[in-house]
């Protein structure tokens, strides 16, 4: 190792409390210091290569170091950094605001911006339940949310969050909800089969509907694809049938895309697999093609206009952040949106896809592999002590992160959930690269799993 990396490595083991990290552990090891990126690679301050598995947390969408998106940060610096959006507004945030109403679902109409996901999540949530008191229907107060679902770190959103290990540490901090069950396939929590289920965990939010709606401002969940929680699929129709119910009973359709947008999973977004369209739309991540933070939540024109009003009827929406519509981050989504046309993303995606899938088949023939499910380029690959019985591994063997060291061996960058091989590199990434991903992976898990 050079000085200059075992210098690093000694001041961030000072100074920096890394995220969803176990400290103790990470002072223990030597930790890889990224220096550089390009196209689908991390490169560290050894020189060492490695593919971006997962997108760096998630976020990155047409590789590193795209040009055009490169080039729009540097002007937009030579203009302005910042200027704040509260009641004024800057070039790049007016611009893309219209953008993204393009290519959003039908029927979405205004964008709040935000700086990352749980924010723009809390607001999501802030606005529905005030969306109620400006319609003189202040009983609506309570939130359906489903096992399983992650919509962030902040405590709004770790009330709707479902995913014991991450949020049960807080739950006294936490506000009323009314929990539904995961559409986990896999491991139904109602013990039924696909498709003679008729998608029954949808009909459970019907139920809780139909008892409680009248207490019932919004419905939130991550649409297709439940990714923290796993990289949980849910079954074609699900989504149809849960906005379906929000109609009838009269309570806000909240999809968080954060994860799932810009392209994961085929589509722009998720829900447009179903011609669904929510009345907030949340996003985040991918916004800046993995450059910046940026989030926003956006709605339709019912929602926007039920906060419209003389000043003193209190109607605004009290809530904003410093950096909101920062015009560096609006300009790199600019971009963002422009290099999925100019690059034909969409279209290229279909062709990755197919062969992702036909690989991921392969998977399902490993001894230790229980379940493979995938929309579009996000995967999860679940390894299980017994196939037969299901029989998950124990948490302290840590065999998603045996997977992870051994991929890493092999010049490519994992990040597990527990025992789900995750597998979410950028939707840009060249054929060539995502096979060597694709290889190296299954060896990964081979090698972890049967030794
Ligand atoms: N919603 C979903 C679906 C997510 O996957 C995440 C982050 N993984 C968030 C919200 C929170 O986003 P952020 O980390 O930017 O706060």
């Amino acid at each position: 190792m050079s000085d200059s990396t075992k210098k690093l490595g000694e001041l961030d083991k000072e100074f920096v409390w890394h995220p969803f990290t176990q400290m103790k552990e990470y002072e223990s090891k030597d930790p890889i210091v990224i220096e550089k990126g390009e196209g689908a690679y991390l490169i560290d301050s050894e020189g060492n290569k490695y593919i971006d598995g997962v997108s760096s947390l998630w976020v990155n969408i047409h590789g590193h170091k795209v040009p055009e998106i490169d080039k729009a940060i540097k002007e937009q610096v030579d203009s302005i950094s910042h200027s704040t959006l509260l009641g004024m507004t800057n070039p790049p945030a007016a611009k893309l605001a219209e953008q993204l109403i393009n290519i959003c679902p039908e029927g979405l109409k205004k964008v709040f911006y935000s700086g990352d996901g749980a924010s723009a999540v809390e607001v999501a949530l802030k606005m529905s339940f005030q969306y109620w008191k400006n319609k003189d229907k202040p009983e609506k107060t309570k939130f359906v949310y489903l096992e399983n679902g992650y919509h962030g770190d902040t405590l709004g959103a770790v009330s709707v969050g479902g995913i014991d290990l991450f949020h049960s540490a807080f739950k006294e901090l936490l506000f009323d909800t009314y929990k539904a069950p995961s559409y986990y396939c896999y491991r139904c929590p109602l013990n039924k089969t696909y498709p003679s289920c008729n998608i029954a965990c949808a009909g459970e939010v019907e139920k809780i509907l139909s008892v409680h709606h009248q207490q019932i401002c919004a419905v939130i969940l991550e649409p297709y694809v439940q990714a923290a929680g796993g990289m949980i699929v849910s079954p074609e129709g699900y989504l149809k049938k849960v906005r379906e119910y929000c109609d009838k009973y009269d309570v806000l359709l909240i999809l968080d895309e954060v994860a799932t947008g810009f392209g994961r999973t085929g589509k722009m977004f998720a829900c447009q697999h179903e011609d669904v369209t929510p009345d907030i739309l949340v996003i985040g991540k991918g916004m800046t093609g993995g450059y910046l933070p940026l989030s926003a939540t956006i709605t339709n024109q019912k929602v926007y206009d039920a906060f419209l009003g003389d000043y003193e009827e209190y109607k605004t929406f009290f809530h904003g952040h410093s950096y909101a519509g920062n015009p560096i981050s609006c300009a790199a989504s600019i971009a963002n949106i422009e290099v999925f046309e100019k690059n034909n993303t969409l279209t290229e995606l279909k062709e990755k896809i197919e062969y992702f899938e036909n690989e991921l088949k392969e998977f399902s023939g490993l001894e230790h592999v229980g379940n493979v499910r995938n929309k579009g380029l996000m995967a999860g690959i679940e390894l299980v002590e017994d196939k037969e019985s299901k029989k998950p591994y124990e948490a302290g063997l840590k065999m998603g992160w045996k997977v992870a060291d051994k991929a890493l061996e092999n010049e490519v960058m994992l990040r597990p959930l527990g025992n789900v091989v995750v597998l979410m590199p950028p939707i840009g990434i060249p054929m060539e690269d995502l096979k060597k991903l694709m290889k190296v992976t299954f060896r990964s898990i081979k090698e972890a799993t049967e030794s």
